[in-house]
């Protein structure tokens, strides 16, 4: 393997202070592919100080815009140049199959360059001024020095709706990404070295959510914390970084709905019903898990579902037959296989799946069938909570207003989709899902130009699109008296 496998800190690469290492295991036969330092808050501090010294003394955050952005666009042009072995990293470390990790590589690249595109058009604004003789302006300026802490499900993907802004708006960060898929996020902070990102302006610190990310969310000297992964992490970051009412940032789970109407599409529902669900095994935020199916569809549609899950091929991500690859880990098997059998408890019918596959080549790996429970209600647990698997829960409606109020009934409003071929009606329904995106007629399609957030415990804030620079960006309101005259009140 063609990387340096160490943290990177004020432009050094180093090892843990402690010494410490964690061995990064194949999801797919369990084989150790690397073995990196093990940080833990010592380290955490020392990068949270090169940041701080880098923001207030360095020249990064004054930096012509266009300069910084020149910069995010050579990260984009090297994505694209290493997107092959950036690709076979992602799945040696997350199990994925090769053609959805080479997908990513190319939405990545293109993050880096729509910031690197819109990163010098954030300038301000002249603002008419009320008062007479003044001069009323308003700028945009970097928050300061950020913490940013990734999850294992999409490790580069994630990372780059973070990295891209901060950098291209002049923000100095410390990014912490998940313990258990390092190795892409390693490789990239490797690229930005070569693109000429200054020491101490990104750093990478390698470790638990529980040392290294806690130290990133209660640090007095990180501005703003930008943080991807569970509810209950993301609650506890909420909590201690209210030491010093830091800016946050959150990109929290799913349950996502996808609405089937009688009139939709048959095929395009059945096919975009599997796509909206068994990529990367399900582990995906904005999976669309809950099925909400009308009534006179619904045999036809689960039966069909069910003939097409019977035909996936499982298996390693990097042979070019494989639709699905394994779990990312043991422990979250073990939850996934606890969520199928409180559905069991709970009365949903279990239609297909509810096991591990038997075939012998695949038992070293954390593989897990495709699974679909029918009868099911949004009172049960395996309606409501993230599984994060590749589980697929079946409800059932008779009218429109059935069908949004029971894809609202959720703590989460990531995203939902609606089938129809009644465009009024998928309007309406769109209107009323609460939820930061809704797809009609189609299914996880996102791109760069639009925002990408959760309303309700999805999550706080936006990234992507314009709105993922004002994340990492002040607002100051400069006004000038050109004809100052004392006022003689006092
Ligand atoms: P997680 O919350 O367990 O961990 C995410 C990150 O937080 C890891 O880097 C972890 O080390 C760190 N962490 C853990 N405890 C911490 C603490 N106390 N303080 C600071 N950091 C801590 O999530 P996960 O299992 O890695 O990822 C899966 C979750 O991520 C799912 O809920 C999924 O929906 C969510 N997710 C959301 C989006 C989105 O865009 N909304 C995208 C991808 C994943």
């Amino acid at each position: 393997m063609n990387l340096k496998l160490k943290q990177y800190i004020n432009g050094q690469w180093v090892d843990a202070k402690s010494g410490q290492t964690r061995d990064i295991i194949n999801p797919y036969n369990q084989e150790v592919v690397a073995t990196v330092p093990e940080g833990d808050d010592v380290d955490a501090k020392e990068a949270i100080a090169a940041a701080r010294e880098a923001f207030d003394h360095g020249e990064w955050a004054t930096l012509p815009a266009i300069e910084r952005s020149q910069i995010v666009r050579k990260i984009a042009n090297f994505i694209e140049r290493d997107r092959e072995e950036l690709a076979r990293l992602e799945s040696l470390d997350t199990g994925k199959t090769v053609e959805e990790s080479r997908g990513d590589m190319d939405d990545i690249a293109g993050v880096f360059h729509y910031y690197a595109d819109i990163g010098d058009k954030n300038g301000g604004e002249m603002i008419e001024s009320p008062m007479p003789n003044s001069i009323s302006k308003v700028v945009h300026e970097p928050v300061g020095v950020c913490g940013q802490i990734t999850p294992w499900n999409y490790p580069l993907l994630q990372a780059s709706w973070k990295l891209a802004p901060a950098l291209v708006t002049g923000n100095t960060l410390v990014m912490k990404p998940s313990e258990i898929t390092p190795l892409t996020t390693l490789k990239t902070f490797e690229l930005m070295e070569e693109a000429g990102v200054p020491a101490g302006v990104a750093n990478l610190v390698l470790g638990s959510g529980a040392t290294v990310g806690n130290e990133l969310s209660s640090s007095v000297d990180v501005d703003l914390i930008s943080f991807t992964g569970g509810i209950d992490t993301g609650k506890k970051i909420m909590q201690a970084a209210s030491s010093n009412m830091k800016n946050l940032a959150l990109e929290l789970g799913g349950k996502n709905p996808n609405v089937i109407f009688a009139d939709a599409d048959f095929e395009l529902a059945v096919d975009q019903a599997l796509n909206g669900v068994f990529f990367h095994a399900g582990q995906i935020c904005s999976a669309g898990t809950r099925l909400i199916v009308e009534e006179s569809i619904h045999d036809d549609l689960v039966n069909a579902l069910v003939e097409r899950v019977k035909q996936f091929k499982i298996g390693s991500g990097f042979d070019d037959d494989t639709q699905m690859g394994p779990l990312i880990s043991a422990e979250h098997l073990g939850k996934v296989e606890k969520y199928v059998e409180r559905g069991i408890e709970e009365g949903a019918t279990l239609a297909v799946g509810g096991k591990r596959p038997e075939d012998p080549e695949l038992q070293d790996g954390f593989f897990y069938l495709p699974t679909i429970f029918t009868d099911c209600t949004t009172d049960m647990d395996i309606v409501q909570d993230e599984a994060f698997g590749p589980i697929i829960t079946v409800e059932k409606f008779k009218s429109e207003e059935d069908a949004v109020k029971l894809a609202n009934d959720s703590i989460y409003g990531l995203a939902g989709g609606v089938f129809t071929n009644d465009i009024a009606k998928a309007e309406r329904c769109a209107a009323k899902m609460r939820m930061g995106t809704v797809w009609i007629n189609e299914f996880n399609v996102y791109f760069p130009h639009a925002p990408w957030g959760g309303y309700k415990q999805s999550g706080i804030g936006r990234e992507l699109g314009k709105l993922g620079i004002e994340e990492y960006t002040e607002t100051k309101h400069i006004l000038q008296n050109v004809k100052p005259e004392p006022l003689n009140w006092f």
